[in-house]
């Protein structure tokens, strides 16, 4: 705790110790900027010392036993609910997240736990026919060393239990950048790994600014695989880091992520899921649906109802159950928000709701008459902000649908299930579905996207390929 003013300052978790850097950084609670801790603000050699630790402790992690990861990451599961408060008002402070939502990765982040301690007795290989007379021949699956893990501000429990666990279930030692904006969530979680029994040096956190230090955790010798999520931006550089060092890694990056309404598509149901997909966590969800595409039948219903759910969604306390619209998470995100919003209007755009902010709350806004040229037809806005698009046929959802860089989530809502399987085969994004929102994750889903959106897939099968490599054995009998 900072003594003048009550305020905690984080410190590096490296090797088992908490190692309090020389600067640090602050972080602001996003509903009002004031400040809710400070953090160290690590450097290269803060990084080079957490790779070097996880290094060294690999030697022995990766000869652990099943039972032991098992046992260790199931106690975490059973820390984490003993300190639910803690966690839950973490994600209310520190990211802004209403209590709705809070919960929700709370719940998320313990599936995530349980499913990762599953993984840890399947690490297997398989026996192989040889054509050497008298040969034996086998794959085995190995750990792959350093695992470096980069996340992102908006879903930090969803992405420290889901992707440290599945890295440490299968023998990998883990060192995890946080975002700047939410290194608290992560520090929590360290802490619980700890108590949990994992050993000192598995799991190892530097608190700091990513483009300042990134480049020494992802670009290093000793990182055997990466796995970042964040922006598309971010996700290039380290793609070329990466190639330097053929360092293999996932990319979980941006959206655009379409939904498709046909003229058959029963409303009463579609529409509470329609503004799930685009309201929850006030738009700042990497699978949002940004684009809504409704047969000419239904587009002006379809943009009365969304414009009313709008208009009532949620925007008090954010520990009120009630409320769904978070702030943005920081000054540079709500200028974009408010450019995307501003650009649209100036050029055309109509708003059938929202467009106004209250503090550091954009209104959940719809968007109508939107045009190419205007930008957040194309760019991810990241927050409560989706333009309706009207179509007059379901081929023409699916070509607008599919005219995207990104390539995440998607959607389609009708009763024919000729077309919903055509869509689900069709469209260009890593996840499909149908008569569902686009926000939807679970554990053991093979979760991610194409083009923009990333490479690779996350989720207990996936980072359980991703994180090990085969090793083929002969024995000449
Ligand atoms: P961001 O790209 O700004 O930051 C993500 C992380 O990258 C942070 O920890 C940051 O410190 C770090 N970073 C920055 N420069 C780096 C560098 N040179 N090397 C290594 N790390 C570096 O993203 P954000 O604003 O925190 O999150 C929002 C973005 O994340 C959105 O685009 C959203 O769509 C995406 N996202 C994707 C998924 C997914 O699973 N596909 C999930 C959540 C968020």
């Amino acid at each position: 705790m900072d003594a003048k003013s009550d305020v905690q300052t984080l410190s590096h978790w490296i090797g088992g110790e908490w190692k309090a850097g020389g600067e640090t950084f602050e972080v602001l609670n996003p509903i009002d900027d004031s400040l809710y801790c400070r953090a160290a603000k690590g450097t290269g050699d803060d990084m080079r010392n957490a790779v070097a630790a996880a290094r060294s402790t690999f030697e022995s992690y990766k000869e652990t036993l099943p039972k032991e990861r098992e046992r260790w990451l199931l106690r975490v599961a059973e820390i984490m609910e003993q300190r639910k408060d803690d966690l839950i008002d973490c994600l209310i402070d520190e990211i802004g997240s209403p209590v709705g939502k809070a919960n929700f990765e709370f719940d998320k982040g313990l599936t995530m736990l349980r499913a990762a301690a599953g993984m840890c007795r399947n690490v297997r290989g398989e026996t192989i026919p040889s054509d050497a007379p008298g040969k034996f021949s086998m794959s085995i699956r190995e750990p792959l060393g350093v695992v470096a893990i980069v996340t992102p501000f908006n879903v930090p429990l969803i992405k420290t239990t889901r992707l440290i666990s599945n890295a440490l279930a299968v023998g990998n030692t883990v060192v995890h950048l946080p975002s700047e904006l939410a290194p608290h969530l992560t520090i929590l979680m360290a802490e619980i790994f700890h108590d949990a029994g994992i050993p000192a040096g598995a799991y190892n956190v530097v608190t700091g600014m990513g483009h300042e230090i990134g480049d020494d955790l992802t670009g290093h010798k000793y990182v055997d695989f990466v796995s970042f999520t964040g922006s598309s931006v971010v996700g290039q550089h380290i793609n070329e880091v990466c190639a330097r060092n053929k360092t293999p890694l996932t990319l979980e990056l941006g959206g655009k992520s379409p939904t498709v309404v046909l003229k058959d598509a029963d409303l009463e149901k579609c529409m509470p899921l329609a503004a799930r997909s685009i309201f929850m966590y006030g738009g700042q969800l990497c699978i949002g649906s940004s684009r809504f595409y409704v047969e000419r039948p239904l587009y002006d219903e379809f943009v009365k109802r969304f414009s009313m759910i709008a208009s009532k969604a949620g925007m008090g306390d954010l520990r009120d159950p009630n409320t769904v619209i978070a702030p943005i998470i920081s000054e540079r995100q709500r200028n974009r928000v408010k450019t995307h919003i501003e650009d649209a209007v100036k050029k055309g755009a109509k708003l059938a709701a929202g467009g106004e902010w209250e503090g550091n709350r954009c209104q959940p806004t719809i968007l109508t008459d939107v045009a190419e040229e205007m930008t957040l037809c194309r760019e991810e806005t990241f927050g409560p902000v989706t333009s309706i698009y009207p179509i007059d046929s379901y081929e023409e959802g699916l070509e607008k649908a599919n005219d995207t860089e990104y390539g995440l989530s998607s959607a389609i809502f009708t009763n024919d299930i000729n077309k919903a399987m055509h869509f689900a085969k069709n469209i260009g994004a890593g996840m499909c579905h149908i008569n569902g929102p686009t926000v939807h994750d679970e554990a053991h889903v093979p979760f991610g996207g194409n083009g923009e959106s990333g490479v690779g897939r996350e989720g207990t099968d996936a980072d359980l390929e991703a994180m090990t490599e085969l090793k083929w054995v002969t024995v000449q009998l």
